[in-house]
């Protein structure tokens, strides 16, 4: 192996300029429902969860609205820490990390916070840049992949491409919707495929 040297840390990469899309984690990357379920039977073995279809967490688990405090006491690091990566989601971000700047962009409490920089590091996400933030759409970025619809919707109002990962939970989305992380950058590609051909015969018929 080729000893490292330090003043390679200072080695600038050529500036690349590729365009920068934004992605959600929970829901589209991090499978945390998932996780919820699997932590939430090892404490209650014999509690049947119902298959989650929307936002409303106390209509699934038996216990009902103590479900917030179970995610609060003790558990919620290990939810989230030890969540994992929806099939092929991970494989896909580092198959297309060349061809487009991949942001980051994840809502998260304070206190959830810092297991969320823990699973990113944990999975090696291909992105140097991750935003904690409420306010995806202040943030610079040609499409945003997410499924919460309030995101989407928020989002395709400041007239950028909101695509929807579908769950049980976004069903009443209108825009476009994706199956996989990997399908939406195969959406984008052709997106921006048609984008430029219109451009092109724009000028042409100028
Ligand atoms: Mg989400």
């Amino acid at each position: 192996m080729e000893k490292r040297n330090i003043s390679q840390f200072d080695q600038k990469p050529s500036r690349q300029n590729k365009l920068r899309v934004l992605i959600d984690l929970d829901g589209v990357v991090r499978d945390f429902i998932g996780s919820l379920i699997r932590v939430y039977n090892q404490k209650y073995p014999d509690h049947a969860v119902s298959p989650i279809t929307s936002r409303r967490l106390e209509d699934f688990f038996p216990i009902g609205e103590e479900i917030y405090k179970f995610m609060e006491s003790g558990f919620i690091d290990e939810i989230m820490q030890e969540a994992q990566a929806y099939p092929g989601a991970l494989e896909s971000l580092n198959r297309w990390k060349n061809e487009f700047e991949i942001v980051i962009v994840t809502a998260q409490p304070d206190d959830i916070r810092g297991s969320t920089y823990i699973w990113i590091g944990k999975n090696n996400l291909p992105s140097s840049e991750i935003h904690i933030s409420y306010f995806k759409s202040e943030i610079q970025g040609y499409a945003l992949l997410d499924d919460f619809i309030d995101n989407l919707e928020e989002f395709s109002s400041t007239g950028r491409l909101a695509v929807c990962l579908d769950q049980p939970w976004n069903k009443n989305w209108k825009g476009p919707r994706v199956k996989t992380v990997d399908e939406f950058f195969l959406y984008l590609q052709k997106h921006l495929y048609h984008r430029q051909k219109e451009q092109l015969d724009q000028t042409n018929l100028t």
